[in-house]
């Protein structure tokens, strides 16, 4: 909320300080001058009171999905879910899933930095039933090695998963389109 920058010229102060009335501010500087300990504790106190007024700073999405999507995401998100509970005990981390229109050969991505799986929109808009949903198991068995400390590959292990649920065991495959 408060800091002094290593060379102790700089302060540094929290977003919600740039609205504070001057008291509030008068107690921060308080705070890093000579006083008795009495009064640096009412400093404390001072600002304690104000931040405790402040809302709470929203999460963001690193991404905003679109409205559209959000019947989509559901879908994937239950059976992210699913799959988590019932092949990984419920081991996987809770990362973001997101549609993407830019993908034209590939059906699905998973990314380490930031953590995330991309599943293709296309998949979940024109493609048969179960196809979006297996393209995120197959990003999931991907997610599952990173995990595990293994790099995302194709190997025997991907193909071990694979049979499990379900998913193709080479890293593409025919997607079956809406007639
Ligand atoms: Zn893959």
């Amino acid at each position: 909320m408060v800091s002094l920058g290593t060379n102790r010229e700089t302060l540094r102060l929290h977003l919600g300080f740039a609205a504070a009335p001057d008291v509030v501010l008068h107690a921060v500087g308080r705070l890093f001058t000579r006083g008795t300990a009495g009064e640096h504790e009412a400093a404390r106190q001072t600002i304690r009171e104000y931040l405790g007024t402040l809302p709470p700073v929203p999460v963001q999405p690193r991404r905003r999905p679109h409205q559209a999507d959000q019947s989509h995401l559901l879908n994937l998100r239950a059976e992210f879910d699913r799959v988590n509970a019932r092949y990984f005990a419920d081991e996987l981390p809770d990362i973001p899933l997101y549609l993407s229109d830019r993908m034209r050969r590939r059906n699905g991505h998973f990314s380490v930095s930031p953590l995330e799986i991309v599943i293709s929109r296309r998949l979940c808009t024109s493609a048969a039933p179960d196809e979006a949903e297996s393209t995120l198991r197959h990003e999931m068995i991907h997610l599952w090695q990173h995990v595990n400390g293994r790099s995302p590959d194709h190997g025997m292990e991907f193909r071990r998963w694979a049979q499990v649920l379900k998913v193709h065991p080479r890293a593409t495959r025919m997607v079956c389109w809406r007639a």
